[in-house]
């Protein structure tokens, strides 16, 4: 992988036809190094997030010796790339096949559940195994998230009690985990979890070994500043050491997006301009599913030598493919003399950006280059001002 001082610099050397993904090991190394140091437990990164070999190298050495894994794809992945990394395999709902090729091959012992069915697949899977740590999933509010994940998974209150006597007879270790939504704005949707953790518990009365609040930590975007993600650990600490597990019980956490969120962005280049309307060469199919799909907004800066001093804009993107959904509404603030031929880069897409890709209309990826420069946003650096970097205004 080539590698630049700056994404001004690729834009200016390279002038590249392509979109290119500029990757920042250093941020993914803080952010690292930042949950392995301050958050109360173990830390999981969620592999789904962005399953890049290079980042999962750069979060082991950051720290990182846990991987939350979702299909055998997944846990495939991890153990070639990082062999002695210990992999938990937290969908509820696996192939037999899967769970089995992951217990057995894999070394995989930890799996979570949140029904009878799965508990029983897990069983026959691994053979009646005995050194299973099982994490049963409760459904928890998504209220605080911008992202929902409160309704495909997770058992309710009312059942939760069963599932969790009968997993305990087969567990080694009884875990229980949750998800309170993606980018959850406010520490509350932890407390508010734990505290059905907490009525679970009671209503079982069975002993609980792990507490794994998830996944949920945020970035910043445009428009969604959270409160610094140390507030988010000591709410989850006091919630945790208050809960009635064992006392050598363990908390367990599964960032995905606050792991890889400023480890990439994508440089694209203006194709045409339509009034406010700007046709770039990456899009819905590209790395802005988000953007499209769900109005995700992203920072942007003109990437422009001399700089532009012209007032900021709000501009909507149209992708390359053929497709009026390949439209990204914004808005996108860039200065108002923004033109074809301009390099723009659109930062923090390290979480769910490139990971969801397609080659539809055959536009593919195009290269990846290391940059040595901030990410628009970090939530791990002491500067409480969003970064400037030459050649970049940014703003949020
Ligand atoms: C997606 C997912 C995560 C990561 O969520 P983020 O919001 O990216 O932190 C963690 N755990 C599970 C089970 C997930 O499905």
């Amino acid at each position: 992988m080539h590698k630049h001082h700056s994404a001004l610099g690729v834009a200016t050397a390279l002038r590249p036809v392509q979109p290119v993904t500029l990757v920042r090991p250093h941020a993914a190394t803080r952010a690292a190094r930042f949950f392995s140091e301050k958050f109360p437990g173990r830390s999981l990164y969620a592999v789904k997030a962005n399953p890049s070999p290079d980042l999962l190298l750069t979060l082991w050495e950051g720290g990182i010796t846990h991987y939350d894994v979702a299909s055998i794809a997944e846990v495939r992945l991890v153990a070639r790339t990082l062999p002695e990394a210990t992999l938990c395999f937290m969908h509820p709902v696996k192939a037999e096949e899967a769970i089995a090729e992951a217990y057995f091959t894999h070394g995989v012992r930890t799996f979570s559940l949140d029904s009878h069915e799965e508990l029983d697949k897990i069983v026959r899977a691994t053979k009646g195994a005995t050194d299973l740590t099982l994490c049963v999933r409760i459904r928890v509010s998504s209220d605080h998230s911008k992202l929902s994940l409160a309704s495909k998974f997770g058992v309710d209150l009312a059942d939760a009690a069963s599932l969790l006597m009968a997993t305990r007879q087969v567990a080694d270790a009884l875990g229980i985990c949750f998800h309170v939504g993606s980018q959850a704005m406010s520490p509350q949707a932890y407390s508010d979890a734990l505290a059905r953790v907490r009525a679970a518990i009671v209503s079982a009365s069975v002993t609980v070994d792990v507490i794994d609040v998830g996944g949920g930590f945020p970035s910043a975007y445009p428009g969604m500043t959270p409160p610094p993600l140390e507030q988010y650990f000591r709410v989850i600490h006091e919630a945790f050491e208050s809960l009635p597990v064992s006392y050598s019980a363990e908390l367990w956490c599964e960032p995905g997006r606050a792991l890889s969120a400023e480890y990439a962005s994508v440089l694209v280049r203006v194709e045409r301009r339509r009034g406010d309307e700007l046709y770039i060469n990456d899009g819905a199919y590209g790395a802005l599913f988000d953007a499209a799909h769900i109005g995700w907004r992203f920072p942007v800066a003109l990437l422009r030598e001399p700089e532009s001093h012209a007032k900021d804009v709000g501009f909507s993107f149209y992708g390359p493919t053929c497709d009026d959904m390949d439209h990204m509404v914004g808005p996108f603030d860039l200065p108002a003399d923004t033109r074809v031929g301009d390099f723009i880069e659109i930062g923090m897409l390290g979480a769910y950006g490139s990971a969801m890709r397609t080659a539809f209309n055959g536009f593919t990826n195009g290269e990846t280059v290391i940059v040595d420069d901030e990410p628009m946003v970090s939530l791990y650096t002491t500067v409480a001002e969003p970064a400037t970097v030459a050649g970049r205004v940014i703003k949020l």
